[in-house]
């Protein structure tokens, strides 16, 4: 059995993105994200955005 993606349908199916979602939504959603799931990394906008902020991951 080979994982190309590991995606956790449970974690996204309770945990959606609101659709205008703010910087802090954003950020909040891909810290548990990462925690609970990799089926994608965080955009690099945001980690940008993150870093001039001096939040860090
Ligand atoms: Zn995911």
């Amino acid at each position: 059995m080979t994982k190309t993606s590991s995606i956790n349908r449970a974690w996204h199916e309770k945990n959606r993105m609101p659709a205008n979602a703010n910087f802090e939504q954003r950020v909040k959603w891909h810290m548990e994200h990462k925690k609970h799931c990799s089926c994608r990394p965080i955009p690099k906008k945001l980690v940008e955005e993150m870093k001039k902020k001096g939040l860090s991951l």
